[in-house]
């Protein structure tokens, strides 16, 4: 068993014999309200790593930057290891959530261009929000690559909504991190997934993502196995759902089970 290097919230970080990489793996345990509120949700890691590999290899296609190498198995990748710089970039193309309160924004209203907000990574402080003097204040991030941050963030929004919106999906806001390899190179890392985007069906607007966990309406796994279905996903999860905490080894990437975006690119603008 690899070494267990990071244990958060919903996943794990594993060495590798490579110090350079290290294994995601996504686990069956989601949380919400800063991690007061927790669950275990057998299935809900392999489709969140389903759904996040997808949308890493769409974003990969299109030159951005990511920390995402390959599939390992069902709920784990291979990643280029990065000092994730503790900023999390949150675009949003529609009120929802605490930018409602906060700024008494209605819900719903469209975000033309599409906002940026910073927040500090930090549990104990309770991720507040920063603006660019409290990123340089605290040393986060250098102008330059403050700039860099944004523009990969806005390129990477824009990509996946008009991806989401091929299949009947609103890509309403997201939280992107950032991170720093050990020879200086800016990646997108992390997850890209219903835990950390807010997915509406095009037409009801109901949610497709952790807001049905968040906010008790309904049954979570069944949402994450409808944006798995609509990104032609289900078949590499056929193993998974109620009452499996495992899902059965059914190939890798490349099988020729999972169309990938790299078969679908004329689809991608
Ligand atoms: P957390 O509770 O800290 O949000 P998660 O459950 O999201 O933790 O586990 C993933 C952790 O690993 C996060 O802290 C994230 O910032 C970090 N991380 C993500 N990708 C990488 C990477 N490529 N290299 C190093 N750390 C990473
Ligand atoms: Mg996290």
């Amino acid at each position: 068993m690899n070494q267990l290097l990071y244990q958060g919230k919903a996943k794990q970080l594993l060495a590798t014999p490579d110090p350079q990489t290290i294994i995601v793996r996504f686990t069956d345990t989601v949380t919400a309200l800063n991690g007061k509120k927790r669950a275990t949700i057998p299935g809900k890691g392999a489709l969140a790593a389903q759904i996040s590999m997808r949308l890493f290899e769409l974003l990969s296609t299109q030159n951005i930057p990511t920390h995402y190498i390959r599939q390992l198995d069902q709920q784990s990748f291979l990643a280029h290891k990065v000092q994730i710089i503790p900023l999390e970039v949150v675009v949003r193309h529609y009120a929802t959530g605490s930018i409602t309160k906060r700024l008494g924004i209605p819900k719903g209203r469209a975000f033309q261009p599409p906002l940026v907000e910073f927040f500090y990574k930090s549990d104990e402080l309770g991720d507040p929000p920063l603006c660019e003097a409290h990123i340089y204040a605290l040393g986060l991030a250098t102008p330059h690559e403050l700039a860099q941050i944004v523009s990969l963030a806005q390129r990477a929004a824009a990509l996946l909504s008009d991806y989401v919106a091929q299949r009947d999906l609103k890509l309403v806001d997201m939280k992107f991190e950032f991170g720093r390899t050990a020879a200086g190179a800016l990646l997108l890392a992390d997850e890209i997934s219903p835990d950390t985007m807010r997915l509406w069906d095009a037409r009801t607007h109901e949610s497709l993502d952790k807001d049905v966990f968040r906010e008790d309406k309904g049954d979570l796994l069944r949402a994450y196995q409808e944006v798995a279905r609509r990104l032609n996903l289900t078949r590499s999860l056929s193993a998974s759902g109620e009452g499996q905490g495992e899902v059965e080894g059914q190939g890798e990437v490349g099988t020729g089970e999972v169309p990938s975006p790299f078969t679908e690119r004329g689809r991608v603008r």
